[in-house]
């Protein structure tokens, strides 16, 4: 079986792409992979291209590469229903409408204008962000990819556009070895046409988890995490930042970010994620009172 792709590649351009590391769509060296993990990288490139395709989401075989198999696709949430139109938090449908905004965005608005993601934050959108981030599963960052891409064609004109994956910091950069996020915005880069740039945001400072932690405290923690290269304002200048990372949960990571981008002088920033962490409180109609997990903080396993 296997069900529903974005995108057929042929096997072997799995080993191409991971081949080809960093050089990205403007060929400089940048976040996605750093040399010496590159042959790491192959390696398990070469792994997958002699073994059968199995769903990315539970292991079992399937057709295809990039496949999800038919329950765990049926899983996945696409989050099309209603939602703040800047965070993209779901709201009741008996609250949204055109522009309605959540009550944390209003209280104090985000230098964002939109926060769509592909799907919500499962079990099965973990597990593919999980063997991304700590299992090197380049083609993971394709199908991510594959369907973040029509939410990002939805947030303005593609000509506009620039896609500035969330750095980590140089010393958890050398620990892993790739920034999983840059990973998916050479991925988008490559199936939109859409640039990235791995250079124009920069981590300053190494942040602790933001798990558990109060809004506050978690504002506190990324406060001043994020600068800008020395020669990115005419880089930043009239374009539409797109803030790329694997996943929105508080949102104090995007949004620090988003405001050094917005300083910079963007026209617009957005923030595109693969996963959105959804409040179990939407159920209980609390959804405002949210201490969640950080992109930085998702528990390997
Ligand atoms: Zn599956
Ligand atoms: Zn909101």
């Amino acid at each position: 079986m296997g069900a529903l792709v974005p995108s057929r590649a042929m096997r072997h351009k799995s080993v191409m792409d991971a081949a080809s590391g960093d050089a990205g769509i403007d060929g400089r060296a940048g976040q996605g992979i750093a040399p010496l993990q590159l042959l790491r990288t192959v390696g398990r490139a070469v792994v997958d291209y002699a073994l059968p395709p199995r769903c990315p989401g539970c292991g079992t075989i399937v057709d295809g590469d990039r496949q999800f198999c038919l329950g765990c696709w049926s899983s996945l949430d696409f989050l099309d229903g209603a939602a703040c139109a800047r965070c993209s938090i779901p709201l009741p449908t008996a609250v949204a409408g055109t522009g309605v905004e959540c009550g944390a965005c209003m209280a104090d608005p985000p230098s964002f204008s939109g926060a769509p993601a592909a799907v919500a934050y499962g079990p099965v959108a973990r597990t593919v962000a999980l063997r991304l981030k700590y299992g090197r599963r380049t083609g993971h960052a394709r199908l991510m990819a594959g369907l973040m891409t029509r939410k990002l064609l939805a947030l303005g004109d593609p000509a506009d556009m620039l896609l500035i994956p969330v750095p980590l910091h140089r010393w958890r950069l050398w620990s892993r070895g790739f920034n999983q996020a840059a990973m998916i915005a050479d991925a988008l880069a490559r199936q939109t046409g859409v640039p990235r740039d791995h250079h124009l945001l920069l981590r300053k400072k190494s942040t602790a988890a933001l798990r558990g932690k109060g809004r506050r405290e978690r504002e506190k923690i990324v406060a001043g995490a994020f600068g800008l290269a020395a020669d990115a304002r005419a880089r930043v200048a009239r374009r539409h930042l797109v803030l790329i990372d694997d996943v929105h949960a508080s949102g104090a990571t995007l949004r620090s970010a988003a405001k050094v981008l917005h300083r910079g002088g963007a026209a617009q920033v957005s923030a595109l994620t693969w996963a959105r962490v959804v409040p179990d409180a939407l159920t209980t109609g609390n959804i405002f009172d949210f201490a969640d997990v950080d992109s930085d903080m998702v528990v390997k396993r």
